[in-house]
C-alpha cells in the first residue's frame, strides 16, 4: 500500500507535479490558448493519479473495496481510460455515459449504472452487459424482475435516500425529505417495503445511497450511510442470511475551491464514515465508491483569452472567452460555485499590474454571462490570459451549447522530470463550425420546407429570396419565380 516517501524510495512512477503557471506559459508558448485558440480546457494527469492514490490509500483497510468514477464529472474517453488504467470503475447515468465507460475500456462488471429514469431498453442492455445496476425505486426492480435472466453477471443494488438533510446548495443535496432519489427510508411504511423488496428478491444483493454532493458537510455524509448501513444488517437479520453484501456510498466529498488546499480529505472522508458507523468499513461488506468532483476538480483548469476591456457604471469589465458555455453553475448560481480567477499576460506569465476591482464575463449574449463579479485582480488587458482553477469536474467537460459557441479543447498535461518542459496531449480537439452546423441538423437543412409546404399543393413554391435551389424540381422552376 501506500508508505510514506523517504530517500530510498524511487519517486512516485507519476511524475513531477506541475505547477498552474508552469502549465499556463507553456500553453500560451505552444499556442493551446491565445489568439487562434481563445479558450481550452487542461488536465494534470499527474494530479489525477495521485488524486486515485489518495482515494485507494483512505480505504487501504477495506478488503473488498470497487473506486468507480461518476463519469458525468469529466465525460472524456482519454480521461476515463486514464482513470481506468489506475484501477478505477465507472458510475454511468445513461446510455451516452455507459458508451463512453465501454469506450474507454472498463470491463462491464467494472461499471456501475445509476440513474433515477432507467428505460426498459437500458435496463436489459445493462443486464446483459453485465454492469451492476442501482434501482432507483420499487418500481425499476419490477421492471428487473421481468427483464433479468438468471445467469446475469450484474450486480443489482437498490437506492435508498436516507433523509437526512441537505447542504449549502438545495440542487446539490440528494437526501432532503422531497428529493426524487432512491426510496424516500423515512416515508411512512418504506422502510418495511423495502425490506420485503430484499426479502422477495434473493439476487438483490446491494445497498446504495448518494448522501449529496458539493456543499453536504462530511458528519452529513456519514448519518446517511451509517443509516444505510443499519438498513443493510436489518435486511440481513431478517432474511436470515448474509443476503445484502455490498454498500455503495456514492461519491460527493465536497472540494475547496477557495485556495490550493485539498480538504476535506478521502482520509478524513474515511475517518468520519468510522467515527460515525464504526463497522461500516470493517470489511464485512464490499465497499463501492462514486466520487467525482473530489478526483477531478483541482486537477483542471480553464484559460482563456481577455478579448476587449471596457467601464460600464464606473466597473471594469473584461470581456473573456470563458463565460457560460464553460463555467455554467457558476454563472448561473455565482454565490453557490465562487471560482478562483488568475490573472496572466499575453505571455503566460502571472500579472504584476496594480489590482483593480473589476468583472470577469464571458462571450455568451445574455447579461448575467459573468464568471466572477466585483472581483480583485490585475487589472486585466487585451490578449491577457484568465485561468479558472479547480474547474477539472463538470466545468469544461460539460459545456452547455448556447450562441453555438464551440466545445472547447482540452489538453492533458504533465512532465516528465523535474523542472522539465511541460507536455501537452490532446483530450478532444476544439468544435469545428462545421461540427456546430452537421450536429445542428444541416442534412436535415429542407426539412421544414419540403414537408411542410407553404402553400397548397399545385400552386407555385417560392424559395425565400438568396437560398440557393437544391437540384431542379418541376414544381419550382416557371415563370414568376424569382
Ligand atoms: C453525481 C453523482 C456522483 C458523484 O458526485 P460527486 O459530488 O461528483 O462526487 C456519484 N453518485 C451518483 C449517483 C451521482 O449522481
Amino acid at each position: 500500500m501506500i508508505s510514506a516517501p523517504d530517500e530510498n524510495t524511487p519517486p512516485p512512477p507519476h511524475g513531477p507535479a506541475v505547477p498552474v503557471a508552469r502549465a499556463v506559459r507553456q500553453a500560451v508558448a505552444d499556442g493551446l490558448v491565445g489568439p487562434g485558440s481563445p479558450v481550452a480546457g487542461f488536465v494534470d494527469v499527474r494530479g489525477v493519479r495521485d488524486s486515485v492514490s489518495a482515494l485507494r490509500a483512505a480505504f487501504g483497510g477495506v478488503p473488498d473495496v470497487l473506486h468507480t468514477f461518476a463519469a458525468k464529472a469529466c465525460s472524456l474517453v482519454p480521461v476515463l481510460r486514464l482513470l481506468a488504467a489506475e484501477g478505477m470503475g465507472c458510475e454511468v447515468a445513461g446510455p451516452g455515459e455507459l458508451r463512453l465507460a465501454l469506450d474507454a475500456g472498463f470491463a462491464p462488471g467494472r461499471i456501475v449504472l445509476d440513474s433515477p429514469a432507467k428505460t426498459r431498453d437500458e435496463i436489459g442492455e445493462a443486464l446483459r452487459l453485465g454492469v451492476a445496476l442501482n434501482a432507483d425505486n420499487l418500481d425499476e426492480l419490477d421492471r428487473v424482475d421481468a427483464l433479468r435472466a438468471p445467469d446475469s453477471a450484474s450486480v443489482l443494488g437498490l437506492r435508498v435516500n436516507p433523509q437526512v438533510g441537505g447542504g449549502s446548495i438545495g440542487a446539490m443535496s440528494t437526501a432532503t425529505a422531497h428529493s426524487k432519489f432512491g426510496v424516500a427510508l423515512r416515508d411512512p411504511g418504506a422502510r418495511e417495503r423495502v425490506v420485503e423488496a430484499f426479502a422477495r428478491r434473493p439476487w438483490l444483493t446491494r445497498l446504495h445511497a448518494h448522501v449529496g454532493s458539493q456543499g453536504c458537510p462530511l458528519p452529513l455524509i456519514a448519518e446517511g450511510l451509517a443509516v444505510t448501513h443499519r438498513l443493510a444488517e436489518e435486511i440481513n437479520a431478517r432474511v436470515g442470511r448474509r443476503q445484502v453484501t455490498s454498500l455503495d456510498l456514492g461519491g460527493g466529498l465536497p472540494v475547496n475551491f477557495a485556495d490550493d488546499r485539498v480538504t476535506p480529505t478521502f482520509a478524513e472522508y474515511a475517518a468520519a464514515l468510522t467515527a460515525v458507523e464504526p463497522a461500516l468499513l470493517d470489511g464485512r461488506y464490499g465497499i463501492v465508491t462514486e466520487f467525482g468532483r473530489s478526483l477531478l476538480a483541482k486537477n483542471g483548469f480553464v484559460a482563456a483569452v481577455v478579448e476587449y476591456t471596457k467601464d460600464a457604471g464606473g466597473r471594469r469589465v473584461a470581456i473573456t472567452h470563458a463565460g457560460a458555455q464553460t463555467a455554467t453553475r457558476t454563472v448561473f448560481m455565482p454565490d453557490a460555485w465562487p471560482l478562483r480567477v488568475g490573472a496572466y499576460g499575453p505571455d503566460g506569465t502571472p500579472k504584476r499590474t496594480p489590482t483593480l476591482r473589476q468583472d470577469v464575463a464571458g462571450p455568451c449574449c445574455f447579461a448575467g454571462d459573468v464568471v466572477a463579479h466585483d472581483r480583485e485582480l490585475p487589472e486585466l488587458a487585451e490578449g491577457d490570459v484568465v485561468v479558472l482553477h479547480d474547474t477539472g469536474a463538470y466545468y469544461f467537460s460539460t459545456p452547455w451549447a448556447y450562441n453555438s459557441l464551440p466545445r472547447p479543447a482540452v489538453h492533458g498535461y504533465g512532465c516528465a522530470e523535474a523542472g522539465g518542459r511541460v507536455r501537452f496531449a490532446t483530450v478532444r480537439p476544439a468544435q469545428t463550425v462545421a461540427e456546430i452546423s452537421r450536429e445542428s441538423g444541416l442534412a436535415q437543412a429542407d426539412a421544414l420546407l419540403t414537408s411542410f409546404a407553404a402553400d397548397p399543393a399545385g400552386r407555385e413554391r417560392r424559395a425565400p429570396a438568396g437560398v440557393p435551389s437544391r437540384g431542379p424540381s418541376p414544381e419550382v422552376a416557371g415563370p414568376g419565380h424569382p
